[in-house]
């Protein structure tokens, strides 16, 4: 298992060896909006524990092992971005799957993805459910925040 760190650093260079070629650190550190440092220390550690190899002019390639858990990582965050938008919560999307995906076990992924699955295959399913949550905010029904004045 990778820290959640090390995940999001392998999870974006699988999703960016989707769409591209080539694999550079440079890439990454833009797609994550961090520093060159920050990128090298991670490209380190997922080289070391053999999850990419790093060849020359800091081209970045995926191991099998690499890939296979790249791949496992862009479909659980894809998986829980749809849940995000089918249950339609009123969060930033992105950054909540993001930190979501890390700290979910698999079995409860695994349930909202039978959740997403069945209401694919019931559109009116998933209707019903929407009118019932705009009853329910109409209602003023839900969690209050404390926090809030
Ligand atoms: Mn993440």
């Amino acid at each position: 298992m990778l820290s959640p760190s090390l995940e999001d650093y392998l999870e974006e260079i699988y999703r960016f060896s989707q769409n591209n070629s080539i694999v550079r650190v440079s890439d990454i550190a833009a797609c994550l909006n961090v520093t060159l440092p920050s990128v090298n220390n991670a490209i380190r550690k997922l080289s070391e524990k053999h999850y990419l190899i790093y060849k020359k002019y800091r081209e970045l390639v995926l191991t099998e092992k690499g890939s296979k858990v790249g791949r496992f990582l862009v479909d659980r965050n894809r998986i829980l971005q749809d849940f995000l938008k089918t249950v339609n919560s009123q969060c930033d999307v992105r950054a909540e799957a993001e930190a979501m995906e890390h700290y979910l076990s698999l079995p409860t992924i695994r349930a909202i993805e039978n959740l997403l699955d069945f209401l694919e295959l019931n559109p009116k399913c998933r209707e019903e459910f929407l009118q019932h949550c705009r009853y329910r905010k109409e209602k003023g029904l839900g969690l209050k925040d404390g926090y809030a004045d």
